[in-house]
């Protein structure tokens, strides 16, 4: 009864486990037995043959990691030792990265030869000493776009992530203009450089060896710097304490013959060949009031603003009085820049992204976005810890000056109050505006903001609904770039304002040789030449900006780049006899 009992039990085991299948009731118990005994032993040898093989499958994969691992090391190991300034984990690193870069990337590179022009692997070796991660990164994109086998899709996919690569702040600043930069053969001024490096980029100055050698040079040093400050002092307040009397001259006494000439070089104020300089001289040095009256008529100021004459004449005057009379920046900048700002919004078409108050405010924001300039530049306010440092700490300190000074003023004194009649949300636009667009003058800002710019470019084209939402950005690099657009004249004007920002960059290095502090780059009068000044600003400056902007207003492609490749040619004529001689 018990043989009878278990036989299902085995049976439906054994059926169970899906190896064995028939029908329990056509067979005897014996043969049930023997099928089972045969079963048993299949399967055990089954288990023995399985359980080795996963032994050495796990043997083999656990070797194949040691092996890997050690390989790694030992390159590692190697690179360190042949190269003790640590170059080797740079290049070790370069080599992991690229192997992960053929794993990410879809077009395989394939070191047997079906891409042979992209060789990862040397460009990593020819520029793992300068570039950094991000950089490199943006060389093999550079490099993989080359690639003829690549879709056009695929192209424009790499050229976004290279432009967003490039995008990242500092990055867009160039190589030679880096502190970290090792530049072995520089063919520019090292001065020139190091003047760019400190107004144009937000790396500061490289550190200079303090000249102060001795204590007495150091008290008399102390003993000027107070004096300075005093006199400083002095003459500012005397400047603010009757704005009234600023405001007094509201009427401009000029011949009949005079208004005529007057209103004649007014119909030529969208030309970017305008005469700002000539137009000083017919209004009597009263080119901003008069230019910024006519500019600001044209974009219905008294329409949106609800102010009167009376009061924008004013306020002109009080503006125009501010500035001081330096070499550079004056009343005739400020009124210059205007002139651009409304070229480009008119003749270059900027007007159609912004609303009628925001061109207003861009307008205002060239008028008064150098005044107060005292012909000196942030950085000598901060070495020199002057009143205007101390106040702004050290922060774009001019242009914080120059915008502060400006809306204290004006509010202070209702006679000449444009803002008066605008709501609060409105006048708080209108200050938002004015004081980003201002303080986006400083020269330190811009790469990153150039770079910023190009980015948005890219995606938005010249849509004009994609912009909306952009159009602070659009305000700011547009009062930038009008900023910089001197050498983008014609040849006559570019090369006045290049002599007058000399000779204010002179003017700077005398004081800083009569306060006994060291000379900024290209302020010495002795030993710096105008030309290879003008070319390093339009090399490194003004030209990739022209090329940024070109794609937005094509005015600036079709007018300001050939008048500006023109004055580059014609800097480069002193530089080349020169290189000759020296050679
Ligand atoms: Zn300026």
């Amino acid at each position: 009864s018990s043989t009878s009992s278990s036989t299902p039990i085995v049976a439906r085991a054994s059926t169970c486990m899906g190896v064995i299948s028939f029908a329990v009731d056509d067979v005897s118990p014996q043969t049930i037995w023997l099928h089972a005994f045969t079963f048993s032993l299949g399967f055990v040898f089954a288990a023995v043959v399985f359980s080795s093989s996963l032994h050495n499958w796990i043997f083999s994969w656990n070797h194949d990691m040691e092996n890997g691992e050690t390989r790694k090391r030992r390159k590692e190991r190697n690179s360190t030792a042949s190269d003790p300034g640590g170059e080797g984990l740079i290049r070790s690193n370069s080599w992991r990265d690229k192997e992960n870069f053929e794993t990410a990337n879809p077009v395989r590179l394939n070191r047997t030869g079906s891409l042979p022009d992209v060789n990862i692997l040397s460009l990593n070796a020819q520029f793992h000493k300068q570039l950094s991660p991000e950089e490199d990164a943006a060389a093999m994109i550079e490099r993989l776009m080359q690639t003829p086998q690549l879709s056009s899709e695929n192209k424009t996919l790499l050229g976004y992530v290279l432009r967003v690569l490039q995008s990242r702040g500092e990055m867009s600043v160039p190589t030679v203009l880096r502190h970290d930069s090792i530049t072995p053969s520089l063919t520019q001024d090292e001065a020139i450089l190091e003047w760019l490096r400190e107004n144009f980029t937000n790396q500061g100055p490289s550190k200079r060896v303090p000249r102060l050698k001795s204590v007495s040079k150091g008290i008399c040093f102390a003993i000027k710097m107070k004096r300075a400050a005093k006199k400083h002092v002095t003459s500012e307040e005397s400047k603010f304490s009757t704005p009234e009397e600023a405001c007094a001259n509201t009427v401009m006494t000029v011949t009949e013959d005079e208004r005529m000439q007057i209103c004649e070089a007014l119909k030529h104020v969208s030309d970017w060949d305008f005469d700002v300089w000539k137009f000083r001289e017919l209004t009597h040095g009263q080119e901003l009031q008069t230019l910024g009256w006519h500019i600001l008529h044209l974009h219905d100021i008294q329409e949106v603003f609800h102010t009167t004459d009376d009061v924008i004449v004013k306020w002109l005057n009080f503006v125009a009085s501010q500035y001081m009379d330096n070499p550079y920046h004056s009343a005739t900048h400020a009124a210059d820049v205007l002139q651009a700002v409304n070229y480009f919004l008119t003749v270059g078409g900027a007007s159609k992204y912004l609303a009628k108050i925001e061109v207003l405010s861009m307008l205002l924001a060239a008028i008064v976005h150098d005044m107060g300039h005292d012909g000196l530049n942030n950085n000598f306010h901060k070495n020199s810890r002057s009143e205007r440092a101390l106040s702004f700490n050290d922060e774009s300190i001019q242009e914080q000056y120059h915008i502060s000074t400006l809306f204290m003023k004006t509010f202070a004194n209702p006679g000449m109050n444009i803002f008066e009649n605008l709501s609060d949300l409105q006048l708080a636009e209108v200050r938002r505006m004015m004081i980003k667009m201002v303080l986006d003058t400083d020269m330190s800002k811009h790469f990153t903001h150039m770079a910023s710019f190009r980015t948005l470019l890219e995606q938005k084209g010249r849509d004009m609904e994609a912009w909306q939402d952009s159009t602070e950005i659009i305000m700011s690099t547009v009062l930038h770039f009008c900023d910089i657009s001197n050498p983008m004249r014609c040849e006559y004007l570019s090369k006045i304002w290049a002599e007058r920002v000399m000779e204010e960059f002179f003017r700077q290095g005398d004081k800083e040789m009569e306060l006994g502090i060291p000379v900024s780059p290209n302020c010495n009068r002795h030993n710096t030449s105008t030309h290879t000044t003008q070319i390093g600003f339009i090399n490194f400056i003004v030209l990739d900006s022209c090329e940024i902007m070109k794609d937005f207003l094509p005015v600036v492609g079709e007018i300001c780049l050939p008048e500006l490749r023109s004055n580059l040619r014609y800097w480069q004529s002193f530089a080349e006899p020169a290189k000759g001689k020296e050679e």
